[in-house]
């Protein structure tokens, strides 16, 4: 593994450092999105961050913890690598993730695993794996990799924290990643509030502009998945949109939050497909609004 800190130009990398070092990282995030070589790179430096006993900023790569991450030889990381074929991910995997977790760690203070392609869970290979994410002993984190998140169900989205690493191509990647923060917090508000108006007003902001409706909706899901972490479990949520999640939280049932992360993957679903984009456009407005009085 290379040894390299956490990139701070990058805006993904940058919130995870901030998280790691103020020790608020989420004992489950998924990594989505990119190349598998990134999100595995990105993965391993998180797992030295987590488990780095040098004391100043994290990850150091000067303490034992993270030279034996660096040499990818750390007892407490735990790779388990699957082909990205469905139902890869077999149960009995699973099984053996979650009766490791339950022994506590070797050297470091925390156990970290790392599943790639861990979106070839078949739906019980999820729920496997969901008794442990609901309550996973103290000293666990899991990081999640694959290409999209859309194959999980969402009551394991639910669960995990998702960083969108962005698309392997150049894509979409100018767009700020402020601008498509406040776009997804202005729609998904829009989509709780009483009137139609308001999130066609919203919407207006993808006028002509594909691309940003590409970056945006992904980033809509996050805020809905984070209401209804905060709705279910009382989380607290300190992310960069943790305000919009309480309104939404307050304001909306969990069946609506649901059914909101439902339609969110169905438009993404749309998006990918190139489907015509003012269709798109009017179908975020309608197909939201539907969801939200669930
Ligand atoms: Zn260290």
């Amino acid at each position: 593994m290379k040894t390299e800190k956490f990139n701070l130009e990058n805006s993904v990398e940058k919130s995870l450092s901030a998280a790691l070092n103020t020790r608020r990282f989420p004992h489950a995030v998924i990594y989505e999105g990119s190349t598998a070589e990134e999100r595995m790179a990105l993965a391993m430096k998180t797992a030295a961050a987590l488990v780095c006993s040098g004391g100043g900023e994290v990850p150091c790569f000067a303490c034992a913890n993270c030279r034996k991450a660096a040499a990818d030889s750390h007892a407490d990381i735990l790779v388990y690598s699957v082909e990205d074929k469905p139902k890869a991910f077999k149960v009995d995997i699973i099984r053996e993730i979650r009766a490791k977790a339950y022994i506590v760690p070797n050297e470091a203070d925390r156990k970290v695993f790392i599943l790639e392609n861990a979106h070839t869970m078949g739906v019980e290979g999820q729920n496997a794996i969901l008794k442990v994410l609901e309550e996973p002993p103290q000293y666990v984190n899991f990081i999640l990799l694959c290409s999209s998140k859309s194959g999980f169900l969402p009551t394991v989205l639910s669960r995990a924290a998702v960083y969108n690493l962005g698309q392997a191509s150049s894509q979409g990647a100018d767009i700020p990643r402020e601008t498509v923060v406040e776009t997804a917090t202005k729609i998904a508000l829009a989509s709780a509030a009483m009137n139609d108006f308001e999130i066609v007003k919203a919407a207006g902001a993808f006028e002509k502009d594909r691309l940003l409706l590409q970056a945006v909706l992904p980033v809509i899901q996050e805020i809905y998945a984070a209401a209804l972490r905060i709705k279910y479990y009382a989380e607290e949520e300190n992310s960069e949109f943790g305000e919009a999640a309480r309104t939404l939280a307050h304001k909306l049932s969990r069946n609506a939050l649901l059914a909101l992360i439902e339609s969110t993957d169905s438009l993404m679903e749309s998006a990918r497909l190139n489907a015509n984009h003012n269709l798109l456009v009017t179908a975020v407005c309608t197909k939201l609004r539907r969801a939200a009085v669930n």
